[in-house]
Formats: C-alpha cells, sequence, structure tokens
C-alpha cells in the first residue's frame, strides 16, 4: 500500500499536464472532437481529486485522528499509516476497502496516462467457475512501473486472472490448476 501511494503520489501531478495529449493511442494522438482536454485523464483527474482527500477524511475518523482537508500528496501520505492503525484496530473491512481503493486510484491514473494496457477477456470466452451467475474471466493488463528518477520502467505483466463477479484472482502459479477446474466445470456442464 505504502508504494502504491508513493506511486500515485508521483503520477497525479502529471495528469495536469497530460490533460491536453491524448496517451491511449486509440485517438491517433489528438484530443477527442478537437476538444481542448483528453476525456480520460479528466475523469482520472476528477476521480482522484474527489477520492482520495474523501477516503482520508474517512478514514482518518474510523482511526479517530484529527483531519482537515487536505491536499493530495499529504492524503497519499497519511493513508498508509491509516491503513495500519485500521488493522491494530481489527477494522478489517476499512483497511481492505483502502487498499482496493489504492489499487483503483493507482490502474485509474495509470490508464489516463498511457503506462498501463487494459484488462483483457481470457482467450476462449471462460467464465468464472465459482459462481452461478458468472462474469468473464479477465486478465490484468501490463503496466510501468516507475523507476527511481521518477521515468516510468519496462511494460512488467502481471500475470493475474481475475472475476468481476466475486473478486476472486488466480496468480500465474495458479492458472494451471484454474485450467483443470474451467474444464472440471465445462464437463459437468456437458454431461447435463
Ligand atoms: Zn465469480
Amino acid at each position: 500500500m505504502g508504494e502504491g501511494c508513493a506511486e500515485l503520489a508521483a503520477l497525479c501531478p502529471r495528469l495536469a499536464a497530460a490533460l491536453t495529449r491524448d496517451n491511449t493511442g486509440a485517438r491517433g494522438g489528438a484530443t477527442e472532437g478537437g476538444s481542448p482536454v483528453n476525456p480520460d485523464v479528466l475523469q482520472a483527474a476528477v476521480t482522484i481529486r474527489t477520492e482520495i482527500p474523501q477516503a482520508a477524511m474517512f478514514a482518518a475518523e474510523a482511526v479517530g485522528e484529527p483531519w482537515q482537508p487536505r491536499k493530495l500528496g499529504v492524503c497519499l501520505k497519511a493513508i498508509p499509516r491509516f491503513a495500519e492503525r485500521m488493522h491494530a484496530l481489527r477494522l478489517l473491512d476499512g483497511e481492505v476497502r483502502l487498499g482496493d481503493d489504492v489499487a483503483r486510484w493507482g490502474r485509474l491514473v495509470k490508464l489516463a496516462l498511457g503506462i498501463r494496457l487494459p484488462d483483457f477477456p481470457v482467450p476462449g470466452g471462460w467464465c468464472c467457475p465459482l459462481c452461478e451467475t458468472p462474469r468473464r474471466l479477465m486478465v490484468t493488463g501490463a503496466e510501468r512501473f516507475l523507476r527511481r528518477d521518477g521515468t516510468p520502467g519496462e511494460l512488467t505483466h502481471p500475470g493475474l486472472i481475475w472475476a468481476g463477479c466475486c473478486g476472486s484472482s488466480w496468480p500465474a502459479g495458479d492458472w494451471l490448476h484454474l485450467g483443470h477446474v474451467l474444464r472440471q466445470v465445462q464437463q459437468e456442464a456437458m454431461a447435463g
């Protein structure tokens, strides 16, 4: 969580500079329809400016620490500490939610800045084997992590398959087992 927050603190200021560029490559380097801003970047900027201070405020309240609205960088420094306090106070739901939020903000900002590729469905259209009304299994997109000097590093493939229905995930080491389970589910379905 500390690393995720530090990376966000380094990346968030870059959103402002990126606002007039298209980083996704989807629109051929130009902003959409002659719009003066890149809509993905704008959406990411609005989301983090709203949600990060809000999350810090809620977390401070949950752990009983006095807090006023503060700048993004200050919030991002405090959030890992709040998560530790939540853990110590057994506020585990809050701790998990904060971790999920940090991961989600990271994905959003990196996608907007063009240093993360979108997630994509597992080839073959396989669905989650654990749910009654399953959703398609997704592969996490590759991303770049910041080097010490702040420049984006090599494209890294996280090797993670995940299911949006139940939030289950399978790291690369579990893919063989997941394949067996999927074939088993398919055979059972075919046997009626
Ligand atoms: Zn599921």
